[in-house]
């Protein structure tokens, strides 16, 4: 397809190539998939029969859950929990997607009010599921998860037992849910503040206020002086008493509380009910922290090299994010489109038919618009397409982000044969086809640029790898030590929490790098909402793209005859632990090898960007 031309039409584009003419579109359709407005008199219909479908199903469970015997009743009751779930969901979903097209339409925010109301009452309505499970109890239901007929249900049920053992008795979770509200608010003060924050900057001797989203995005400018008062900026903020006292207190609060349902609940350790969740064992979090840890040397590598690179004597903090130069190549969506379409098409032609059906079918929204969501995402459900919201203004980053979405996409559709309960794939797999398809268009892309463009691009794709392995894992030390020592009864303080983030920064970064505030002021781990949000949550980005690199460096050893084994991984969705599921496919995620393999992958890189210095 080398002589295509494409022809914009109205909103929509034409793409025509000497063999096939392809008409793609550019905004959601979504009248074809669910509604045609907010006044399509079919989404009152749904909205209206939420209400009787939780009435309906209590009906007909309530008092029964408690007394299944047999592994039919549990299939008979799963089929119309889907359904009814299922039906539940459909205007929300088509109200959010409304939603992010454009978040100031105040008739779609009434709309969704309405919706969230309705939802709260038929969800009270639906509060003796849980409990009904719990009396069940955990042998019987573990019965059934080893029962052929509920073999699709599998994992669902074992979920479904493995937390019955942290459960307490009624009358004490009902306790502890009465009192969580209170957390609730701690959480939601933390959000409120910070989201008032504004932040001041100088450039070119103009003022100018800037949400924090806005600060921090001049961390990556070419202009050094920019970047520093982009720190600066975020420093005069989150350094004064007021911020570290406020955000201290929350955070000892929440870890306080997290301290407790530990303890209540009988937890062996402080990351186990988030290793729970996330469905792996502890020894593999434990691995993972460990063999991240030993490959910090790298991230040493990677700005030592890179501060020759930018001509440093001394290497700031706020250097780690700088572009090597000022050189940008620009790509058209029909760019990225085209190379994306050629990446899948060399890969796999499902993974390049479901791409052009996304295309075709009106499911991806490109462009930014007034009003619009930022950044970008993928959406998708059991028994529904995938959808994809981007914003694409042309950037390398935005041809990435392109195919890291559709990857998404077309896990979604992939895991389509899956049950809706175990449909969704546990965090720890979730970003597998997005980083996948990154690997796979990333060694497209370079053959595009040229010597110059090459540097810049493995300079981003460095930062990315340390990022979202190194820095995650780095989050969970500190935030293992302030946990470990609330547990065990210690009082900590902002101060304390100031100086641990910079202890274990240091560790990560090593000695060569000069930090823009003096460790007693070290105030960026007030910045980072997960640690507030969810506990222990950010080292299943690092597990996520650990996997990938495992995944791809098989890809490049067998080619073409691991695309059907990496496909079943995908098309398992949530089906299986992690675990399970990878060792089906040869990968012991048990063995300090597999995460190894992957820092040798990581070194890789870095030797080839220190070899940038020679050239130079
Ligand atoms: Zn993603």
């Amino acid at each position: 397809m080398e002589e295509n031309q494409y022809i914009y039409g109205n909103g929509t584009e034409i793409f025509i190539s000497s063999k096939i003419a392809m008409i793609i579109q550019t905004n959601w359709n979504l009248s074809k998939y669910f509604f045609s407005w907010l006044d399509d008199p079919r989404l009152q219909a749904n909205i209206d029969a939420i209400l009787p479908l939780a009435e309906d199903f209590a009906k007909k469970y309530q008092n029964i859950i408690k007394t299944f015997t047999t592994p039919e009743q549990v299939l008979a009751y799963y089929a119309d929990y889907e359904k009814m779930s299922h039906e539940m969901g459909t205007g929300g979903v088509y109200l959010s997607y409304l939603q992010s097209l454009d978040t100031q339409d105040n008739a779609v925010i009434k709309k969704m009010g309405e919706l969230e109301c309705i939802f709260i009452e038929a969800s009270s309505k639906l509060l003796f599921i849980s409990q009904e499970w719990k009396e069940l109890g955990y042998e019987k239901i573990m019965s059934f998860a080893n029962n052929p007929l509920l073999k699709d249900y599998k994992n669902a049920l074992v979920s479904k037992a493995d937390n019955l053992k942290y459960l307490l008795g009624e009358r004490e979770e009902f306790v502890l849910n009465e009192k969580s509200r209170a957390l609730g608010v701690v959480e939601g003060l933390r959000e409120e503040l910070t989201n008032s924050y504004s932040f001041e900057i100088e450039i070119n001797g103009e003022k100018k206020t800037m949400t924090e989203e806005e600060i921090r995005s001049l961390r990556t400018s070419p202009d050094r002086e920019i970047r520093q008062k982009s720190y600066e900026s975020l420093r005069t903020v989150y350094n004064t008493k007021q911020a570290q006292i406020t955000l201290g207190n929350i955070y000892s609060g929440i870890v306080k509380d997290w301290a407790s349902d530990v303890k209540l609940r009988g937890y062996k350790t402080v990351m186990e009910p988030r290793n729970t969740s996330e469905e792996l064992e502890n020894e593999v979090v434990d691995i993972l922290i460990q063999e991240v840890q030993t490959a910090y040397p790298l991230f040493a590598r990677f700005i030592e090299a890179k501060r020759k690179l930018l001509g440093l004597n001394t290497f700031y903090n706020y250097d780690t994010t700088a572009p090597l130069s000022t050189i940008e190549k620009e790509f058209s969506f029909e760019d990225s489109m085209k190379l994306h379409l050629d990446t899948m098409k060399d890969f796999d032609q499902e993974f390049y038919d479901y791409s052009i059906d996304m295309f075709e079918s009106g499911r991806i929204d490109a462009f930014p618009k007034y009003g619009k969501r930022g950044g970008a995402f993928a959406s998708y459900r059991q028994g529904e397409s995938s959808f994809v919201l981007l914003n694409h203004t042309g950037k390398l980053r935005d041809v990435s982000t392109l195919s890291h979405e559709l990857g998404h996409a077309t896990h979604g559709h992939l895991s389509q044969e899956q049950k809706p309960a175990v449909y969704d794939s546990p965090l720890p797999l979730a970003e597998t086809a997005s980083i996948f398809n990154e690997m796979l268009l990333s060694e497209k892309i370079r053959k595009e640029l040229s010597v110059e463009e090459y540097k810049e691009f493995l300079n981003e794709k460095l930062s990315d790898v340390f990022a979202t392995i190194f820095r995650q894992i780095q989050y969970i030390t500190f935030e293992r030590r302030a946990h470990e020592a609330i547990f065990s009864g210690q009082e900590l303080t902002y101060h304390d929490f100031n100086r641990m983030w910079r202890e274990e920064q240091v560790k990560m970064c090593g000695t060569n790098m000069k930090h823009d505030v003096p460790a007693e002021e070290e105030s960026t781990w007030s910045m980072i909402p997960h640690i507030f949000a969810s506990p222990f949550y950010c080292y299943a980005y690092a597990f996520g793209n650990i996997l990938v690199f495992a995944l791809y460096n098989r890809y490049q050893k067998e080619g073409t005859s691991f695309v059907e084994s990496y496909k079943d991984i995908l098309r398992a969705g949530g089906s299986r632990r992690p675990k399970d599921l990878l060792a089906e496919h040869g990968f012991d995620i048990t063995s300090p090898k597999f995460y190894r393999d992957a820092m040798e992958e990581v070194e890789k890189m870095v030797v080839e960007f220190e070899g940038l210095v020679e050239e130079k």
